[in-house]
């Protein structure tokens, strides 16, 4: 038997309706698999490998009530979407934010499966959150609610079972709030959430993970071009966890930054951004303008993205769908060769495509931002054996890590004429291991 693409999302699409962002994942991955399965796997498509992957494992919805500082009820629903455990315990954030829905959650644990998988650690793919906006809300709204959340939470996951995470809304504050209610329902000390404090079974590195392997991951594409990131000028969006720790290794390793962004608009310094000047960032919130007042060359533009600006690598480390087919051609126009995505899916299928017609190197998100769930990983190892490695031991892992993503996307993504399909070789070097383990383990 052979499976058929454009029938495959046919089916995906009546079986999943209103669902737009994970039909896009969907058709991003299995543009790359179909062919590949139909060539070289065809008894994986009576197996019906596809089907069993896109359809979750486990779909949890549930009621998160909670009392606002004004003693008002307030409630918002919560989600764990457990995608597929074929190679170890469902893994991926939580994402608390007003956007929040099945179709956006969906797709993130979709795409988690194989960039899990590609980490080389023993770990499924799973994503959650809330409808739930953090911004504006008291530290005790924050705490009541992220104990409301796991009061239900909590009999879902497990050490074993689920391994939550933080993504965009859920930082190191939100993780300590679940997780102290997790400890209080079950008396257990245990690595159920990663993203923990330094002092209670945290890992080194863990912040900084997503934007340092970024940098990596984009050293080893100019490595394999012979050529160095120091000198070279690079525009990043979002100027949250990934952006600002992705900021922060690109000038270590001598890039110019000029670029940070949030919801409000863009933040843009000719100059290039130094450590100094991102420590002052950390300072200003949300509040990217001020920056202005200070640094007289740089200036904000409300309600713009970076990607009108001339860089030779764009760094989106924001949220999904944020560079279009526009901002794609902006980029190419303006002599950028390289896209690295800190972000999930943040470029459009057909912004994707322009970057390949002009042979641009594209390291996809589940390739390139797999640095945080990575050393996600290397803090539930270090749980189980009750340790805590050094920063050094951690940040070498994760180089070693990436590279050797790196070296599965060259190695199933190198076509005919020396291009390297990062997003291919990606797809097919993230799914083998998944599908071998699937059809060992039986028809579950
Ligand atoms: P944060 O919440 O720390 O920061 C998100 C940043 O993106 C903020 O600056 C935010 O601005 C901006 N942003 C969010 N939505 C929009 C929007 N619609 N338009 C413009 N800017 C926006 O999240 P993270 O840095 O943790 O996550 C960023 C991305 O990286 C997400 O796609 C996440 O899934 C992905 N990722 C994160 C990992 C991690 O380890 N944290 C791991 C792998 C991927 P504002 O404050 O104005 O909303």
């Amino acid at each position: 038997m052979s499976i058929n693409f454009k029938s495959f999302i046919k089916y995906v699409e009546e079986r999943n309706p209103n669902e737009p962002e994970f039909l896009q994942a969907v058709a991003e991955v299995t543009e790359d698999l179909i062919p590949y399965i139909n060539e070289k796997h065809p008894t994986w498509a009576d197996l019906k490998i596809l089907e069993r992957l896109v359809e979750p494992e486990r779909v949890i919805s549930f009621r998160v009530a909670w009392l606002n500082d004004k003693n008002e009820v307030q409630v918002n629903r919560g989600y764990r979407v457990q995608m597929n455990s074929a190679i170890g315990p469902y893994k991926g954030g939580l994402r608390f934010s007003p956007t929040v829905n099945l179709s956006i959650l969906k797709f993130l644990a979709f795409e988690q499966i194989f960039k899990n998988s590609l980490t080389g650690i023993p770990i499924g793919g799973g994503k959650g959150g809330a409808d739930f906006d953090p911004k504006g809300k008291s530290n005790m709204e924050i705490m009541r609610f992220c104990q409301s959340f796991m009061t239900e939470l909590y009999r879902h996951i497990g050490p074993d079972t689920d391994v939550p995470a933080g993504d965009i809304g859920v930082g190191g504050r939100e993780i300590g709030y679940m997780y102290g209610q997790y400890k209080r329902i079950r008396n257990t000390f245990t690595g159920v959430l990663t993203g923990k404090g330094l002092n209670w079974g945290g890992s080194n590195i863990r912040p900084e993970a997503t934007g340092y392997g970024l940098l990596y991951f984009v050293e080893c594409i100019y490595d394999n071009l012979d050529e160095k990131i120091a000198g070279k000028t690079i525009t990043i969006s979002g100027a949250g966890n990934v952006a600002y720790f992705a900021a922060e290794k690109a000038i270590h390793m001598g890039a110019r930054v000029i670029t940070l962004s949030n919801s409000k608009g863009t933040l843009h310094d000719p100059d290039g951004l130094t450590l100094e000047k991102l420590v002052y960032v950390a300072t200003l919130g949300r509040d990217l303008e001020k920056y202005t007042k200070k640094y007289k060359t740089a200036t904000f533009h409300a309600d713009k993205r970076p990607w009108q600006f001339k860089c030779d690598i764009a760094l989106p480390c924001a949220t999904q769908n944020e560079l279009n087919e526009d901002d794609a051609k902006a980029l190419v126009k303006n002599g950028c060769i390289c896209v690295g995505e800190g972000a999930n899916m943040p470029s459009t299928a057909e912004a994707i495509r322009v970057f390949h017609k002009a042979k641009i190197h594209f390291a996809p998100g589940k390739a390139a931002n797999a640095g945080g769930v990575a050393v996600s990983g290397l803090e539930m190892s270090q749980n189980n054996l009750r340790q805590q490695w050094s920063s050094g031991k951690v940040d070498d892992r994760l180089k070693s890590i990436m590279l050797n993503i790196h070296k599965t996307c060259v190695k199933y993504g190198k076509e005919d004429d020396g291009y390297i399909n990062y997003l291919k070789g990606s797809n097919i070097g993230g799914f083998i291991k998944v599908a071998v383990s699937m059809k060992a383990q039986g028809l579950v």
